[in-house]
Order: C-alpha cells, then structure tokens, then sequence
C-alpha cells in the first residue's frame, strides 16, 4: 500500500495502513480457527447480525430512509458440505483434503417492529451470491461434524431469537428482534440431524405403510406436521441406557418413532430447499412418465428385464421432450457422480405453464389427463 501511494497524485489521499486496518475490524467479526486447524468459524454469531443490520441502517440513511429504533431483522441459515472437490486434488494446492464444509446466512429483510412496514428486502435470497459465511472447515461432512457446529452456533440462535438484542448506531439505540429459519440444508443432512435413519419421515411420526393407505390420506389431519425438534430431544433422552446409547426393542416402532441415533440439532427440520423441490419434483415426474410409457404400473423397478424396458422408455422420453422444449433433463450427471444432471433451473421450467402441455405430451394418450391433474 505504501508503495503504491508513492505514486498517487498528491491531492488523492489514502489514509494510512493502521487506520485502514482499525476501520476494516469494525466492520468485519473476528474469526477464530475450527478444531485440528481445519478451518475458520465466527464465534460471535449476535456480532455477525449486528454488522449486517449496522451495514443496512447504513444504506438505509444514505437513501435519506427514516429508520426506527425498533426494528426485526430476518435471515436464514444453514450448511453442507463437498466432497472430492477437484480444484483441492490440483498438486500445487496447499489443502490437504478434497473436502470443504461451510455453515452460511443469506439476511432477508429488516422491518418496523411497530408498524411492519419493510425497509429493506433481500431481492435475491436464492442467489449464493448473498451466502455469508460464519464456518468453512475443510472436513467430511460426517455426523459428529454437524454435531459440533450445531453445538457451536445453535444456542446462540436459539438465544437471540428468543431475547433479540440491542446495539448502539451513530449514538442512537436501538433494539432488534430476530428471526433465523434454519432452512438452508438438503435432505442428507436433514436425516442425519434427526437421528431417524432415514426410515421415518422427517414431519411426522406415521408409517411407511400408512402412506399409500387411501382412507388415511383422505384424513385431512392425518398427516400434519407433528414431529419437532424438542419431542424427538426429549424421545430420544427417555430411551437412552445411561451409555449414550439407543436401547432398542423387538417390535418397538411406536415408542421409538423411528428414532436410531442421537438427533444432531435443536431446529425443526420442516423444509425442503426449493432446489431440491423442483430437482426432485422433475425426477418424481419424469419416473411416472417412463413408467407409463413402459407399460409399468409399479413404482419398484425389480429385475433386469423391468430396468431395461424403463431405460428405454426414458431414453425415448427425455429426446422428445428435448425436441419440443430444449430440456435436457436426467442425462448422467457429468461430475461423475451418481445421480442426476437435472438441475432446480430446468425444474422450473419443467413446471413453467409455457413448458408444460408438451411434456404431457410424452405420457400415452390414454393417461394424459390424470397426468394434467397430477401435475
Ligand atoms: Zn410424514
């Protein structure tokens, strides 16, 4: 810096290194490193909101925007992590694993507590461009990982929505209600959080058998959202042997509810990422769809003879769709990895209405229109 100075003209003035550097800290949270030197996390999760609502009053003033003192404050937050990353396996990189992890917020919006009115909104809360980091750790995602970053931020979460907080800006006080939805995290992680092995649904407590059964779906209350954070906490401390462990029973299934493991998390696990919904959506689709063109009216693909004729099917029905829509959709994924190419932005154009009539088109005349229903 220094250095450069000494060729700027001398009326642009740069204020000198230490000032610089006392500035940048007022607005930055202080890091700390994770465990074994893996990483780097924030320890201060309430200063993390409060530089960030610091930062929008900020703007809010420049706008000549009237900020009140009493104010709510929306983020979301969660975490995943990437395995085998080849940009860490290059041979001059100096990471020592392939994996990385990182626990995010995206803020939402800041509102009038009294009157409600929004003072600002994020435009963009899907774009990872808003993704902050509070923790990137270069480790597996693996159970006790996510275990130790629940520990280390969730009970500050947990704190400040309860109690909110206050902060002085510009000499004025204000005082800050918090809302964090923990909502940023795929069904992996969701399953391992709740200790349910992946069995038991994650909203409920009800059976796998119970969710074809006509009369039971027909219910409207027999599905509800029922199943929290707290009530599997307080299963899973009922049931341990005093070891830690999960003491199981021959034919227990109603007291257990399909608990396995310690539950990982304090939240709710109530939401599905919209990427994942339409990701998921298109494959859920796309599946009744060979299907029906393969004359298969079960869901199960059993047997090498079953395979081969929903293989073809799917070949036959992912080209006619590209034809009349451009979608290229379940190709192999080209990471390598097992799964799929289909991406949350062509779900949504799979769902869009302009896209839609002409992938009805691809399911045989005679189902047509159950599948418009259906979708
Ligand atoms: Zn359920």
């Amino acid at each position: 810096m220094d250095f450069l100075k000494s060729f700027c003209n001398p009326y642009i003035k740069i204020p000198n290194r230490e000032y610089i550097r006392t500035h940048s800290k007022t607005l930055l949270p202080l890091t700390a490193p994770w465990r074994n030197n893996t990483g780097v996390f924030i320890q201060d999760r309430e200063l993390v909101i409060q530089l960030t609502v610091k930062r929008i009053i900020e703007m809010l003033h420049q706008q000549n925007i009237v900020v009140p003192t009493k104010l709510e404050y929306r983020e979301k937050t969660g975490h995943d992590g990437a395995r085998n990353m080849a940009m860490y396996k290059s041979v001059n990189t100096p990471m020592e694993s392939a994996n990385i992890f990182s626990k995010m917020c995206v803020p939402l919006s800041l509102t009038d507590s009294s009157s409600g009115e929004v003072l600002w909104k994020n435009e963009s809360p899907n774009s990872s461009h808003w993704c902050r980091p509070l923790a990137l750790i270069a480790e597996k995602e693996s159970a006790e990982l996510l275990y130790l970053v629940n520990k280390v931020f969730e009970p500050a979460e947990k704190y400040l929505q309860k109690n909110g907080m206050e902060f002085e800006y510009n000499s004025i006080k204000y005082e800050l209600n918090i809302a964090i939805e923990s909502s940023m995290k795929d069904l992996k992680v969701r399953t391992l959080e709740t200790g349910l092995g992946g069995a038991g649904c994650l909203l409920c407590a009800t059976k796998s058998h119970e969710w074809k059964d006509s009369n039971k779906i027909n219910k409207i209350d027999y599905f509800a959202i029922s199943r929290t954070a707290e009530k599997t906490m307080k299963l899973y401390s009922r049931m341990l042997n005093g070891d830690d462990e999960i003491v199981r029973k021959k034919n227990d299934y109603d007291n257990r509810q399909g608990l396995t493991s310690k539950p990982l998390s304090i939240s709710d696990q109530h939401y599905i990422i919209i990427t994942h919904q339409y990701i998921n959506g298109t494959q859920w689709f796309l599946k009744i769809i060979y299907h029906l063109r393969a004359h298969i009216l079960s869901w199960s693909e059993r047997g090498e003879t079953v395979k081969n004729r929903v293989k073809k099917a799917r070949e036959i029905v992912v080209n006619e769709i590209q034809a009349s829509t451009d979608l290229s959709l379940d190709q192999c994924d080209s990471s390598g990895n097992s799964g799929t190419s289909t991406t949350g932005g062509q779900g949504r154009k799979f769902f869009s209405y302009e896209l839609r009539n002409s992938i009805i088109k691809a399911v045989p005349k005679a189902q047509q229109n159950n599948f418009k229903r259906l979708i």
